[in-house]
C-alpha cells in the first residue's frame, strides 16, 4: 500500500517520465512519412494513412494491454471532376485555377494543385454579372441593401475569414445569388500579414483554400448520415438538402480574384453619395486597388462539376486498458486527432497525428515499465474530419451512450502547429488544469515560461474540429490545443503548400513545437487518466456562468453585433427603448444558485482533501468525481437549439452565422438577434430551469444517492 505522499510522487515521476521522453526526431520522422503522399479522405492515399497510423500505433504499444483497431465508416463524400471560371466582360479572362509548383516545394507537383474545389458544391454551370460581399456575413448583405445592391441572379465573390466558408454560402443563396466564388484575401493571409512562402509563411498568390460548405452551425457530421440508421432530419432536424449548397462554389486565389475584382464598379447608389465610390466600412481588402461592389460590369462564367459519392473513411483507435477495464467503474479519457488532409496537411492536422503517435509510443515505453492508468485511455485518430466531422461524429452519436456515462473528457489537436503561439479553446470547468500543465514548460524560442509567453486566455469553443460531437452534443468538457500566429489564420491553409517543405522551412524546423504540443497534449491527458479526483473546477464554471449572462445582457442592449443580427432585431430595439425587452431574474437566479454550490466551503473542502490521494474517503472520492463529471452533461437540454436540435448545450454552440466562433447562452442569444422576443424568453425560461438541474446534480456530491440525470 502507497501512502498518500509517495502516490502524489509516483504520478510526478509517470508526468516526468512522459515529457522526458518526447523526442523531436521521431515527432519529424512521422510528419515526414504521412505528408509524402496526398491523403484526402475516402481516397487510397487516405486508406495508406490509416494503415501507418495503425501499424504504428501497434508497434509503440506491442508488448502492452492496449488495443489498435480500425473502424470504416460509410459516408458521402464529394470530389472535383473539373471547373472553370471566366470573365467574360468588360474584359476576357481565364481564371487560371491551379497552384504553380514552387522550386523550394518539390510536392508542390501533385494532381490535387488543379482540382481545388469546395466539397460538397453541386455542380452547375452558371453565368452572370459579379457582387462583391466582402465576408459574406448577414450584415455585409444588409450593407449591400443599403446601397440598392441586390445579389438575386448574381454570381457573389466574397472572401475568406471572418466565419466557416459554408455560412458564407448559406447567406449567399439565402438572397438569391446563383453561384459563389470563394477567394483568400491578401489582407487577411497573405502578403498584407508578411512574407509569402517560400519566402515567409503567408499565403502566395496562387495558394487556394479547399474547404468543405456544409452548413455546420446548423448540423455536424456527415450530411448524409449513411453511417445511421437514423435520418438525417431525425439526428439534425434538416434534409440533407437543407444542409449544403444548392449554387456551385468555388475557392480561388488572390492572383486569379484581381482581374475579377478590379472589373467591379462602384453601385449605382454610390454615385449619388457625397463621396462616390465609397465602400462600405470594412470591404476594402489588401489588393492594390480601390475595391467595389458591382454588380458588374464583371460578367462572369462559372462551371463547377464535382460528384458526390459513398465511400468509406477510416478511425483508428488505441485503447489503453485501465485497472477497472470493462467494470461498470471504468471511465474514459479520450483524445483525438484528424488524419484526413486536403492534400499533404502538414499543419492541418498531421502536425497534430504526429503528436498523437509519438504520445502513444512515450505511453507505450511507459506501460511496459509498469505504468497503469485509473482510467481507460482512448486515443482516437479521425477521419473525414475536412467534409465536416464525420468520422468523430459517427463514432460519438453511435456510442452516444456509452461515451456520455463513461467519457471524463474529450481533448483535442487539430493543427498542432502552425506557428509559435499557443491558442486554448475549452470547457471553462478545465480552465484551472489547462493553466496549471502550462506552468510545467517554457517556449521553445523565447525560454520564457509558458504561462508567461501565453496571454492566459482560454476561449469558448465553438466549432470547426472533433470537439463538436463530444461537447456540443454529448456535454463531454473538451479542450481544444493549437500553436499559431498571432491570429488563427496561416498562410497555406488547405492548401498544396501546407507540406513537410513548408513546416520545415517555415514553422518548426527543429520539431521543438511538435514537441511542446505533445507535452502539453501528453501531461493534460495524465492529470486525467491517473489522478485520483478528477481535475474540475467547478468555480470557473460558475464563473463562465457568470460571464455569459453578461454576455446575454451585452446582447440586449448591442446597436449592433457584427456579421450575427437580423434587421429586425434593431427594429424591436428601436420599439422597446434601446433594450430588448427580456426578463432574466429567473436565470440569473438559477446562475447565483449554481455558483453558491460551486463556490460552497463544504464543495471546496471536499475537492481539497481529495486532491491529496489517501486523504478522503474512497467513496467521497467516487460521489465528487461523478458529480462533477455529470454536471457538465446536465448542461445539456434535451430538446436542443431553436433550429438545430443536434446542438444540446445550453453554455454554447458555434454561431449561427459565425461557424468557427462560439455564441453562448446561444438559445437566448440567437433569438435576441432574430428579434424573437417571445422565444428569447422562452429559452431564458428552459435554461434556468437547465442551470438548476446542473446545480443539483453537481450538489450530489453530498448525497448517497445519486441523481438521476
Ligand atoms: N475543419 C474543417 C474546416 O474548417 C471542417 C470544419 C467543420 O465542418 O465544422 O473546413
Ligand atoms: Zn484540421
Ligand atoms: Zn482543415
Amino acid at each position: 500500500m502507497l501512502s498518500p505522499t509517495s502516490a502524489v510522487v509516483e504520478d510526478e515521476t509517470w508526468e516526468k517520465m512522459f515529457v522526458q521522453g518526447v523526442d523531436e526526431k521521431s515527432l519529424k520522422d512521422y510528419l515526414f512519412k504521412i505528408t509524402s503522399y496526398d491523403h484526402v479522405a475516402g481516397t487510397l492515399g487516405d486508406l495508406r494513412s490509416t494503415n501507418f497510423v495503425k501499424n504504428r500505433l501497434e508497434s509503440s504499444l506491442r508488448d502492452t494491454p492496449a488495443l489498435v483497431e480500425v473502424e470504416a465508416v460509410p459516408v458521402m463524400l464529394s470530389y472535383p471532376i473539373s471547373r472553370q471560371l471566366r470573365m467574360t466582360e468588360p474584359v476576357e479572362f481565364n481564371a487560371s485555377l491551379s497552384e504553380t509548383i514552387l522550386p523550394n516545394d518539390a510536392t508542390s507537383d501533385n494532381v490535387w494543385r488543379n482540382l481545388s474545389f469546395n466539397a460538397y458544391s453541386p455542380s452547375g454551370n452558371v453565368s452572370a454579372q459579379l457582387v462583391y460581399a466582402n465576408y459574406g456575413d448577414p450584415d455585409d448583405f444588409v450593407a449591400l441593401e443599403k446601397l440598392g445592391v441586390s445579389v438575386e441572379g448574381k454570381i457573389v465573390i466574397v472572401r475568406y475569414g471572418s466565419t466557416f466558408r459554408g455560412l458564407k454560402v448559406m447567406n449567399a443563396e439565402r438572397r438569391g445569388a446563383i453561384g459563389c466564388i470563394i477567394y483568400s484575401d491578401p489582407e487577411d493571409d497573405g502578403y498584407q500579414r508578411g512574407p509569402t512562402y517560400p519566402d515567409g509563411p503567408w499565403r502566395p498568390k496562387q495558394a487556394v483554400q479547399r474547404g468543405s460548405v456544409q452548413f455546420n452551425s446548423l448540423c455536424a457530421g456527415d450530411p448524409a448520415r449513411k453511417y445511421s440508421k437514423k435520418s438525417t432530419m431525425d439526428l439534425c432536424g434538416y434534409a440533407v438538402e437543407d444542409l449544403i449548397p444548392s449554387i456551385p462554389v468555388l475557392p480561388i486565389s488572390y492572383e486569379d480574384a484581381a482581374p475579377l475584382l478590379q472589373n467591379l464598379d462602384a453601385a449605382p447608389l454610390l454615385q449619388n453619395l457625397v463621396t462616390p465610390g465609397d465602400l462600405p466600412p470594412g470591404f476594402q481588402g489588401g489588393l492594390p486597388f480601390k475595391y467595389a461592389t458591382g454588380p458588374g460590369p464583371a460578367h462572369v462564367n462559372l462551371l463547377v462539376n464535382n460528384k458526390f459519392e459513398a465511400r468509406r473513411v477510416w478511425n483508428v483507435f488505441a485503447t489503453i486498458p485501465s485497472g477497472n477495464f470493462g467494470t461498470a467503474d471504468d471511465k474514459l479519457v479520450l483524445a483525438g486527432n484528424h488524419r484526413d488532409a486536403w492534400v499533404y496537411g502538414a499543419a492541418d492536422p498531421n502536425s497534430g497525428t504526429a503528436a498523437l503517435l509519438e504520445m502513444a509510443r512515450v505511453l507505450g515505453d511507459m506501460l511496459r515499465k509498469g505504468w497503469k492508468p485509473k482510467r481507460t485511455i482512448v486515443l482516437c485518430n479521425w477521419d473525414g474530419e475536412e467534409y465536416g466531422l464525420l468520422g468523430s461524429t459517427a463514432w460519438g452519436e453511435k456510442r452516444a451512450k456509452e461515451l456520455s456515462s463513461k467519457s471524463v473528457v474529450y481533448l483535442n489537436v487539430d493543427v498542432g502547429v502552425a506557428g509559435p503561439h499557443l491558442s486554448v479553446h475549452a470547457s471553462p470547468f478545465l480552465s484551472p488544469v489547462i493553466t496549471n500543465v502550462s506552468r510545467m514548460f517554457v517556449d521553445p524560442a523565447t525560454g520564457q515560461p509558458l504561462d508567461r509567453a501565453w496571454d492566459g486566455a482560454i476561449g469558448t469553443l465553438g466549432s470547426g474540429s472533433d470537439y463538436t460531437v463530444f461537447l456540443d452534443h454529448l456535454g463531454i468538457p473538451s479542450v481544444d490545443l493549437s500553436w499559431r500566429h498571432n491570429t488563427s489564420a496561416y498562410g497555406v491553409y488547405h492548401s498544396v503548400y501546407d507540406s513537410f517543405s513548408y513546416m520545415v522551412q517555415q514553422v518548426d524546423p527543429d520539431f521543438r513545437y511538435h514537441a511542446l504540443c505533445t507535452r502539453f497534449w501528453g501531461v493534460t491527458l495524465l492529470r486525467f487518466s491517473d489522478s485520483a479526483l478528477l481535475p474540475y473546477d467547478p468555480k470557473s464554471l460558475a464563473g463562465a456562468l457568470n460571464k455569459y449572462l453578461l454576455y446575454v445582457k451585452s446582447m440586449m442592449n448591442a446597436t449592433v453585433c457584427r456579421g450575427q443580427c437580423s434587421e429586425i432585431f434593431k427594429v424591436v430595439k428601436q420599439e422597446g427603448s434601446g433594450v430588448f425587452p427580456l426578463d432574466l431574474s429567473e436565470l440569473e437566479e438559477a446562475v447565483s444558485g449554481f455558483t453558491t454550490a460551486a463556490s460552497s466551503p463544504a464543495l471546496q473542502q471536499a475537492i481539497a482533501s481529495c486532491r491529496q490521494e489517501g486523504a478522503c474517503s474512497k467513496r467521497l472520492l467516487l460521489r465528487l468525481n461523478e458529480a462533477m463529471r455529470r454536471t457538465e452533461r446536465a448542461f445539456l437540454d434535451p430538446a436542443g437549439l431553436p433550429g438545430r436540435k443536434w446542438f444540446r448545450h445550453i453554455l454554447q454552440a458555434p454561431g449561427l452565422y459565425l461557424g468557427y466562433g462560439a455564441d453562448m447562452f446561444p438559445g437566448i442569444c440567437q433569438a435576441i438577434r432574430d428579434g424573437d422576443a417571445k422565444l428569447a424568453q422562452e429559452q431564458a425560461t428552459r435554461c434556468a430551469g437547465v442551470v438548476k438541474h446542473a446545480s443539483s446534480v453537481l450538489m450530489s456530491w453530498q448525497q448517497d444517492r445519486e441523481v438521476v440525470t
